[in-house]
């Protein structure tokens, strides 16, 4: 076991060093919500009590993609908190997706037999109102080094686990130095074979995308990227920039989406954003059903019209661009595609086949 990991210097911080201008800041109260001219002051004391649950943090790239009046833009509408939050339905949780309920260690979910998620960190370069996390991001900071330890441990004893998943909060948000920390620890152990990080950070923070950084995540086992961003207005120059350097460097990058009313839950909203990954070689991968996380009703659809939105993308965007729709079911019980469906069954055996314009189709298997 090395040994453990010491604190950041300032130096190991430098892409987010405190800035001295407040327009290089960001944004994290809603007093600075409302200098920034993305709250109205008499609408500030509605949302003390929610800043007090949920924290707010919104970078200055972010900042600067809202384009049109915060109260209805959609990359507003994913940072800026909103009365809304307030009110909890009785089938939301405060954790969604049951990361708990497959810890065997502090940091660690064990939820599928050849892969982990480790939590890395609980913060994040933003936090988004609709996070399903949301009530353990901005906590704590980098996971504790012990605790880290004990993922290794865990780790190193479990020879099934071929794939770690770095998530947290953003492990992109830690410095450099502590995430090549990571990987080299990781890459000690033999039956580790491909890391893959959920970040949100070359789309929100794309300066943290550094020759350091890429120069870190070039290790034994075979490093990727899932890219959390929800409309192509956030894939700004300097993010598509940020993605440039990481393809280039040969990491290979798929994307992630939620699926969020107010924000991009509609086909020709999701048509641009998929075509523009896929011109910044970004792989869509995954449209989310919005979890049940608490507070966020007013972001999610029915799942009946996810269905239809991805019903209207398909024969209109190519399959490259085409992410697989899928839920994870409430309480930990794993991810799945959730459709639409094109099959279906005929009493006689047969296959009725759906076309994209909705024609139906009868095929045979082998008698
Ligand atoms: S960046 Fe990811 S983990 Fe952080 S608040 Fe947003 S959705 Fe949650």
């Amino acid at each position: 076991m090395r040994n453990q990991t010491p604190p950041d210097t300032a130096a190991d911080r430098a892409p987010d060093r405190a800035p001295d201008r407040a327009a290089d800041r960001a944004s994290v109260s809603v007093a600075d919500l409302v200098r920034d001219g993305l709250v109205r002051a008499d609408h500030s004391a509605a949302l003390d009590p929610i800043a007090a649950q949920f924290r707010i943090r919104l970078t200055p790239d972010m900042r600067a993609a809202i384009a049109t009046d915060p109260g209805t833009d959609p990359v507003a509408a994913q940072f800026v908190p909103d009365p809304r939050e307030a009110l909890i339905r009785p089938e939301e949780l405060t954790d969604p997706i049951g990361d708990h309920a497959h810890s065997p260690v502090p940091g660690l979910t064990h939820r599928y037999p050849d892969r982990v998620i480790v939590h890395v960190t609980q913060s994040c370069e933003v936090y988004c109102r609709f996070c399903f996390r949301r009530e353990t991001v901005g906590s704590d900071g980098p996971l504790p080094a012990q605790d880290l330890d004990a993922v290794m441990a865990y780790l190193a004893a479990t020879p099934d686990i071929f794939e770690v998943i770095l998530t947290g909060g953003d492990p992109l948000s830690l410095s450099a130095r502590r995430i090549g920390d990571i990987l080299a620890r990781l890459a000690d152990i033999p039956h580790i074979g491909a890391v893959r990080f959920h970040t949100r950070v070359p789309v929100v923070a794309p300066g943290r995308i550094t020759p350091t950084l890429i120069a870190a995540l070039k290790v034994r086992p075979a490093v990727s990227m899932v890219i959390h961003t929800n409309h192509a207005r956030e894939l700004t120059p300097a993010a598509c920039a940020a993605l440039a350097r990481l393809a280039d460097a040969g990491v290979p990058l798929m994307s992630q989406t939620v699926l969020l009313r107010g924000v991009n839950a509609d086909a020709d909203t999701l048509a641009d954003l998929f075509r523009m990954l896929v011109r910044n070689r970004v792989k869509p991968y995954y449209l989310h059903h919005c979890d049940l996380a608490r507070g966020t009703g007013h972001f999610r659809t029915t799942i009946a019209e996810g269905q239809a939105i991805m019903a209207a993308l398909r024969g209109r965007i190519s399959g490259l661009a085409m992410p697989t729709y899928v839920l994870d079911i409430p309480g930990g019980f794993g991810k799945v595609p959730i459709g639409p469906g094109y099959l279906t069954q005929s009493p006689d055996g047969s296959w009725q086949v759906r076309d994209p314009k909705g024609g139906l189709h009868r095929y045979d298997d082998p008698a």
